[in-house]
């Protein structure tokens, strides 16, 4: 005979998903982990949606939550935050920035807010890139962490796990590129405007780079259709297996602060 299930394997991966019932049974599983996706509404040149970021992270932690659970970890995907710091693509339809103050302050307070009904981790994991909305994200989870404990960071601009990601995510042209459409056209391709995507040239702009001229804004960088990299490159596969690698960055980083063993 086999054993039924424990109630928090069955119960809906996105936490907004679960009713009261199943999100008791979720926190009632071996050490509850909530996934924080954050993402921007934002340009994201002519062929990818203003929701792009808020996708990424939703799907991010959507699958790293199910690894999670594969592992034996009660985890779920909270609701994304799909607002963010957005000044670099202002010249473009569709860029609403919200102040860094605002942003520290929600998402710390969101973090706290999992926290305190009942999550023993909240791993964040941020899909917006501009230099000064991850230095915002990075205070609000350090600020939520000194307050309550238990909060952490699966950053991708980190030494440790940037060095995981593509090559063109790492000569820093990684903005509507090959690189975020191919995570789009994994995840969901309707939204992929195709025609358009397989026909825009290559821009060899690293916006590292230029961030570190002192540049901070699309146009002056050299984005004159709010997108670098190589979109026309992308594909379902590379998107795939970017996820696989996004996923080991949140599981490991989640596993680790667990303090179970991860092999990520
Ligand atoms: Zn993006």
């Amino acid at each position: 005979m086999n054993e039924p299930l424990a109630a928090w394997r069955t119960a809906p991966l996105l936490l907004s998903d679960c009713t009261m019932t199943e999100c008791r049974d979720v926190l009632a599983g071996p050490t509850p982990v909530a996934v924080l996706g954050l993402g921007s509404t934002e340009p994201h040149g002519p062929h990818l949606p203003l929701v792009t970021d808020a996708l990424l992270a939703h799907e991010s932690a959507l699958r790293a939550a199910k690894e999670l659970r594969a592992r034996g970890v009660s985890a779920v995907a909270a609701p994304v935050v799909s607002y963010g710091v957005t000044r670099y693509a202002a010249a473009f339809a569709g860029a609403v920035t919200v102040s860094e103050e605002a942003l520290i302050a929600y998402v710390s307070s969101v973090c706290e807010g999992l926290r305190g009904a009942g999550f023993a981790l909240v791993c964040a994991t941020n899909h917006h890139l501009e230099p000064e909305h991850v230095r915002a994200i990075d205070a609000a989870i350090r600020k939520a962490n000194d307050k309550v404990g238990g909060v952490r960071f699966a950053n991708q601009l980190s030494r440790r796990w940037g060095r995981t990601l593509s090559d063109e995510f790492k000569r820093g042209a990684c903005h509507a590129g090959s690189y975020e459409s191919s995570l789009v056209l994994a995840a969901r391709p309707e939204l992929v405007r195709d025609d358009v995507r397989r026909g825009l040239p290559d821009v060899d702009v690293s916006l590292s780079a230029a961030i570190r001229e002192g540049k901070s804004e699309f146009v002056a960088m050299g984005l004159r259709d709010a997108y670098a990299g190589e979109p026309a490159a992308a594909s379902v596969e590379e998107g795939e297996s970017l996820y696989a690698r996004i996923t080991a960055m949140i599981v490991g980083e989640s596993l680790e602060a667990l303090g179970l063993a991860s092999d990520a």
